[in-house]
């Protein structure tokens, strides 16, 4: 290919078209900073989620999705990095600390830069352990116990490995023994998510002080940017060098300093993002398919840092956007030629080690020299998110004239659909395994570990930072809500009046999100004989219902998500933890010490689990099915009924019902999923209820359509034998 020469003129306007594109696929400023916003929300609410629960993790969302280097067409995945806080990495004895699974981390001769070994120490007095803990331990020739990589796989398998669809994966058949898709130190079942699980450090090793201590033009990173990421710790992941054998590879780990990683990349300004988002889709494009993920985004990161540390700020202008991309080419050649790049954040490590033979990295040269060179050809014909055609529409070149111009909306939409789902999503399964740890312990118990979790989720809302305070108001009233469902339950069970304090406890629980704690409030009116005040807050509910409402499920099986144009439109400047608060509703979940407080036919859905076969087709992630869980929307409907019935008012009781069948419609038209099942068998009880002629015979029929859509784990079941008693026997 010859080169043409453009004028500084035309690759001015030139970096201009590319920033226009990057706006018109909704690749702005504001975008970056809401994905990156909604992620931390996320990794804080299902972080807090887990301290409640009384787990030792910590769970972060690095890569791509927090830090919002990515497009609609670049389909990245998500990255999930687990820290196992109950471990601790030490570097020196002196760093040991008491109650911890300590460990000592030394290199040997086997060891490469950057790996180290784990030597197991006593958690409970300084010593070193003598015997394996774990089956996956090795006692090595000096007789030292070593902590293995492979020490979670097992458990991952037998937990996860169900879920694994796909086991060739598209970064080749790298699928570990039990069924689990491996790629380095990520373990997972599926391509679109990695886990990775790490040790944190107690200290920062000498060589990632050198990212503090080295000297710098500095401008980049801010000093402010430097002070966070000093605070965050170094990890170890399940990760051996490669090109070694097996056995010395499971005996080594690798330090990471990702959390670090991800302080400098949120230091980017727009520009540098863009700039940085171009090189990853050139990656993808153009380099993925002749040398794979062997010249990873990681490198395009680390190349993108050095070029910013050592150029000017001042180049980093919108109408600079292609030569600044030359820049960053210009670095990684310079580092091929060497055939040494270094690690941004850690000294003496060659991230080419492992990756690139000599000979690749001498294909690799010709490959980068020539997109440099014809850099403004590269991003014309770049196919991803349609880039190269929508900059030349903006050139003038009609090539399709049928290309959408502007995707941004779209887009944006699809970026809020998934990351307000997610935050919702990791609330409710957190909320749900809070509850299941009710389920296994006495009422009073229960009571306290509400009241403990209410303690420290009232000191993170007084204490804790922005976002620690949004994570736990979005738990805090569902919290209240069992506690006073468990406490109106005792009261109900032993025929006493439900007291005020317990009234109080549920004006608390009533913003969680729409409508679920309201709904719940109700059932207990309801289900304590007090009509009119449940019927007048479920007239208050049945207001509430509309087109800017969003509703979510997420039980694994129902996932099911609703969110309308007018809801997302009110997200992009409504906080995502409000809006959750607002304008969405989720499945109610009764745990078993609620059910005084749920409709006696409803509360058979808390046994749907009977046959073996039943049992077969459960798994752990379906722990939702030990509770009574139900929709908002039937569940308004079948307590309007239930009232309405109890009040003596025909008219309102029939249109309840009508609602509800027209619910159940819509829900069947729709194919979708949410808890269908339990909707269809509270309409069947309405029509039981009514009692007319040939309206058991249409129960039955409900029933039976529940189960056609459920065959297992349906409570419909225990409802068909008892009709069939109730008539045969
Ligand atoms: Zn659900």
């Amino acid at each position: 290919m010859t080169s043409y020469k453009f004028s500084q003129e035309e690759l001015s306007q030139f970096s201009r078209y590319v920033y226009e594109t990057f706006q018109d696929i909704a690749v702005t400023s504001h975008m970056i900073h809401w994905r990156r916003h909604g992620c931390l929300l996320e990794e804080t609410v299902k972080t807090t989620g887990i301290k409640m629960c009384g787990e030792p993790f910590s769970q972060y969302i690095v890569g791509s999705q927090s830090e919002g280097s990515t497009t609609d067409g670049m389909n990245s995945d998500t990255d999930y990095f687990y820290s196992h806080c109950d471990h601790l990495v030490v570097l020196e004895e002196k760093e040991w600390r008491w109650g911890k699974w300590n460990l000592l981390a030394f290199e040997d001769e086997e060891t490469p830069p950057q790996f180290y070994k784990l030597r197991r120490m006593e958690h409970d007095r300084l010593g070193y352990v003598t015997e394996p803990l774990l089956s996956t331990d090795v006692v090595d020739d000096q007789g030292r116990v070593l902590m293995s990589n492979k020490w979670l796989d097992e458990h991952m398998e037998s937990t996860f490995g169900h879920l694994v669809q796909h086991k060739c994966t598209t970064r080749g058949p790298q699928v570990s023994q039990g069924g689990l898709i491996s790629h380095g130190p990520s373990r997972s079942w599926t391509e679109k998510i990695d886990f990775v699980h790490a040790l944190p450090c107690a200290t920062l090793p000498e060589e990632c002080q050198f990212l503090f201590q080295r000297p710098r033009p500095g401008h980049w990173p801010k000093p402010k940017t430097l002070e966070y990421a000093r605070q965050c710790p170094a990890f170890f992941v399940q990760q051996g060098p490669a090109n070694t054998l097996i056995e010395v590879r499971v005996l080594q780990w690798r330090l990471s300093t990702t959390l670090i990683e991800r302080q400098l990349m949120f230091d980017l300004n727009e520009v540098q993002m863009l700039v940085y988002i171009l090189l990853k889709m050139m990656r993808v494009c153009y380099i993925k398919p002749q040398f794979d993920d062997n010249l990873s985004t990681f490198h395009f990161k680390t190349a993108m840092m050095f070029t910013i540390e050592t150029h000017s700020p001042d180049i980093w202008r919108k109408d600079n956007i292609v030569a600044c991309t030359t820049y960053c080419f210009n670095t990684l050649l310079r580092w091929i030629k060497l055939r040494y790049c270094p690690h941004f954040t850690t000294k003496g490590v060659n991230i080419f080690d492992g990756k690139l033979s000599r000979h690749e990295l001498q294909q690799l040269e010709s490959v980068i020299m020539q997109i440099r060179d014809n850099i403004v050809w590269y991003i014309c014909n770049l196919e991803m998110d349609m880039f190269g055609l929508r900059i030349m529409d903006k050139m003038g070149i009609r090539v399709m004239p049928f290309i959408i111009k502007n995707a941004r909306r779209k887009n944006i939409q699809k970026i809020q659909k998934k990351i307000i789902g997610n935050v919702s999503n990791v609330k409710s399964t957190l909320i749900e395994e809070v509850a299941l740890q009710y389920n296994r312990m006495g009422p009073d118990e229960a009571q306290q570990r509400v009241t403990l979790q209410l303690q420290l989720l009232r000191s993170m809302q007084a204490t804790g930072s922005d976002l620690e305070r949004e994570a736990a108001s979005l738990y805090i009233p569902y919290l209240y809500g069992y506690l006073a469902s468990i406490r109106a339950s005792l009261c109900i069970a032993s025929n006493q009046p439900v007291t005020q304090d317990i009234h109080q406890l549920y004006h608390l629980s009533l913003k969680g999100d729409l409508m679920s704690g309201k709904l719940k409030y109700a059932s207990m009116l309801y289900c304590s004989g007090q009509y009119a005040k449940a019927a007048q807050m479920l007239t208050h509910c049945e207001g509430l219902l509309g087109p800017d409402v969003a509703h979510y499920c997420g039980c694994i099986g129902r996932e099911y998500e609703f969110q309308s144009e007018r809801y997302l439109e009110k997200g992009l400047n409504t906080n995502i933890a409000d809006l959750l608060r607002t304008s969405s509703t989720v499945c109610i979940k009764f745990s078993i010490y609620e059910l005084p407080c749920v409709p006696e036919h409803l509360q058979y859905e808390m046994y749907r689990t009977q046959t073996q076969e039943d049992r077969k087709k459960r798994y752990r992630e379906h722990g939702w099915m030990d509770q009574v869980v139900i929709d908002c929307q039937p569940f308004l409907y079948y307590l309007q009924f239930l009232v309405y019935t109890q009040m003596g008012q025909p008219y309102r009781q029939l249109k309840a019902m009508q609602n509800q069948g027209d619910y159940f419609t819509c829900l069947k038209q729709k194919q979708i999923r949410g808890h269908g099942d339990t909707a269809a068998n509270v309409l069947a009880h309405c029509i039981e209820l009514v009692d007319w002629s040939n309206f058991s015979n249409m129960a039955w029929k409900r029933y039976q359509m529940s189960i056609r859509t459920y065959p297992n784990n349906n409570a419909a079941w225990i409802h068909l034998i008892r009709l069939f008693r109730k008539h045969f026997v």
